[in-house]
């Protein structure tokens, strides 16, 4: 027990605390001013997988965790696109999903906007003469935000949605 002890306090505490991280609580804090400014302090985002490997829905999937906690900022993950505001396009537009991104689009009431997550959305090359691809999104969408990375991390999802509210 004794060696235990030793240990822990030899050690300190090894994960990584965001209340020490300044930049990214500045960040948070003005994304929670802006979502209150243009959104009454509720965004509501509805992810849409038109064809991903899954890795930027995991990476979103973090963003619910008590490290990030998107929800405390004001902006929540909704089940159906006719409570969003904002559809998270991730993975290739690919033909059999293309009109069900149409269509959940379509169920949004306005003012609505699209971002597009991870590399795959803006992809063109190599599918352009792909049979099973509609590749890139922005051919068939209106894009107002693009978030880069494969997948990007959290952190860099939280920094494309500021650029993206900032950008509205
Ligand atoms: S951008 Fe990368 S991580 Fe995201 S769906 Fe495409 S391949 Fe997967």
């Amino acid at each position: 027990m004794i060696q235990f002890w030793n240990k822990r306090i030899k050690l300190g505490i090894l994960t990584e605390n965001p209340e020490h991280d300044e930049a990214f609580k500045l960040i948070q804090k003005e994304i929670k001013e802006r979502v209150k400014k243009k959104f009454a302090g509720s965004l509501a985002i509805r992810m849409v997988d038109s064809g991903s490997c899954n890795a930027c829905e995991a990476e979103c999937n973090a963003l619910s965790n008590p490290y990030y906690d998107l929800e405390r900022l004001g902006i929540y993950f909704v089940a159906s696109p006719r409570h969003a505001d904002v559809m998270l396009l991730s993975g290739l537009m690919t033909f059999n999903m293309t009109p069900h991104v149409f269509d959940a689009y379509r169920q949004m009431p306005e003012p609505k906007w699209i971002i597009t997550l991870g590399e795959c959305p803006a992809m063109k090359s190599p599918f352009e003469n792909s049979f099973a691809i509609n590749a890139p999104a922005e051919d068939h969408l209106p894009i107002t935000h693009h978030i880069p990375g494969c997948p990007p991390e959290p952190k860099e999802i939280i920094e494309g949605l500021l650029a993206f509210l900032r950008k509205i």
